[in-house]
């Protein structure tokens, strides 16, 4: 395992757990990031979230080409409309550790090719954030894909992977 690896497995399998960091440094900032039940780590709210704020913005650098041969599986791209993507591992901030949820209190909502993340309903002080990643692949569907971004999210009616269904 090499610092690629390390990297790679970040939010598919975690890290860091029980350490706590600061998400910005504005008071007002309504999440921070600490160990999850879920995995590995996650996003929490910090005070009452209304339906339809803006948490935080899903930044990193934007790239035209989403695969990484020393990390084909992380689950840190965001594609984009226009068929590029964001990739949080470079330059990405607390929002790339928002854990998937097959019923999520956030959606992503893109807006001129930046990607916002905002609730969906109101969420309490305390609750984990999360969103359908909806991972898109470049492989055909498979029970082996399916395992490799297996979901464990809880939810009553969870397909039981991270993939978009399709
Ligand atoms: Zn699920």
């Amino acid at each position: 395992m090499g610092p690629d690896a390390a990297q790679r497995v970040g939010k598919i399998y975690g890290s860091n757990h029980g350490q706590f960091a600061p998400v910005t440094s504005s008071l007002d900032s309504p999440i921070w990031v600490h160990s999850s039940a879920v995995h590995g780590q996650g996003v929490f709210a910090t005070r009452h979230i209304a339906a339809g704020e803006t948490v935080i913005e899903y930044v990193g650098e934007v790239a035209r080409h989403p695969h990484d041969a020393a990390n084909p599986d992380h689950t840190f791209y965001f594609h984009l409309d226009d068929g590029r993507v964001i990739d949080a591992l470079a330059h990405g901030n607390a929002s790339k550790w928002i854990n998937h949820s097959c019923r999520p209190n956030c959606v992503p909502d893109e807006v001129q090719g930046r990607i916002f993340i905002q609730t969906r309903r109101p969420v309490f002080k305390g609750e984990e954030l999360t969103f359908d990643y909806g991972l898109f692949s470049d492989e055909p569907m498979s029970e082996a894909l399916k395992a490799r971004y297996a979901c464990r999210c809880g939810a009553k009616k969870c397909r039981g992977t991270m993939l978009a269904s399709r």
